[in-house]
């Protein structure tokens, strides 16, 4: 079956028809594949505030897409695989976007620094943002080509599968969102993860929905002050950042010019 010899060779799927049985990446059996989202279609919608659509940064961060369901993939997962990210998608949707009204607003003078999270269960959003990292790294899909775990993929396929305990604390994730614009929702953009190092340390950083999300793959620790930030079991903070001043403003200014001008 030819797609089934484009997966062995890890090439691009560009003859696959919907519910074609192909190798499961998270059982490795022959099953039906279904449309797995890599990241999680409410993370989405949440965009949809301002229009039907949605704005989406490609790779490269040089154009700008509109999506109106969100990217997936049908060449990576069974449903039963897909299910088993099913639990960790809807507590983070619990956590991260339905209660962040629940979020404590951290105030220096007259400056937001941040966000306390409520006690939440830090293994499951830890889980959650390993999942959404292991999907991309798996993806064929043109806007996750900037993830690739390499030899961690099987290691942290055990972590996400079957709970394999992260020994090194090689992976933690720290938060920050985008302090929300004064109109529309444009802070809230997808923009295409990428692989970004501070200080030599190997980080993979995602935009969802407003947050962005530092993903750590590297055994050393994370520089003393980014430490302190990182997501804990009983204590969480979100970082806010001024998305006016960010680079990533920066970027979808000048691709935002691009699209209007075609
Ligand atoms: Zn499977």
């Amino acid at each position: 079956m030819a797609t089934f010899w484009d997966l062995k060779k890890g090439g691009v799927f560009t003859n696959m028809h919907k519910g074609e049985h192909v190798t499961c990446k998270g059982c490795g059996y022959d099953k039906k594949l279904i449309d797995a989202h890599i990241i999680p279609k409410f993370f989405y919608m949440e965009l949809r505030a301002d229009g039907n659509h949605l704005n989406v940064l490609h790779a490269g961060n040089e154009r700008i897409g509109r999506s109106f369901k969100g990217d997936y993939d049908n060449s990576i997962l069974c449903k039963d695989c897909d299910g088993v990210f099913e639990k960790y998608d809807d507590y983070a949707k619990k956590i991260l976007i339905n209660g962040f009204n629940l979020f404590r607003p951290i105030w220096r003078g007259s400056e937001l620094l941040g966000w306390e999270l409520p006690p939440y269960d830090f293994s499951k959003i830890k889980l959650f943002f390993l999942s959404v990292l292991w999907r991309a790294s798996i993806s064929t899909r043109p806007f996750f080509k900037g993830v690739d775990l390499g030899m961690l993929e099987s290691d942290l396929k055990e972590i996400v599968f079957n709970r394999a305990v992260d020994i090194h604390n090689r992976y933690t994730i720290m938060l920050c969102k985008f302090l929300p614009s004064k109109s529309g929702t444009l802070e809230k953009t997808i923009i295409a993860p990428e692989k970004v190092r501070v200080r030599e340390i190997v980080y993979y950083k995602f935009y969802m929905g407003g947050y962005i999300v530092w993903v750590k793959i590297d055994k050393r620790m994370a520089v003393r002050v980014l430490q302190k930030c990182e997501l804990r079991r009983l204590k969480g903070v979100v970082l806010a950042t001024d998305f006016y001043s960010s680079v990533e403003y920066g970027d979808l200014e000048k691709a935002m010019i691009d699209f209007y001008a075609e």
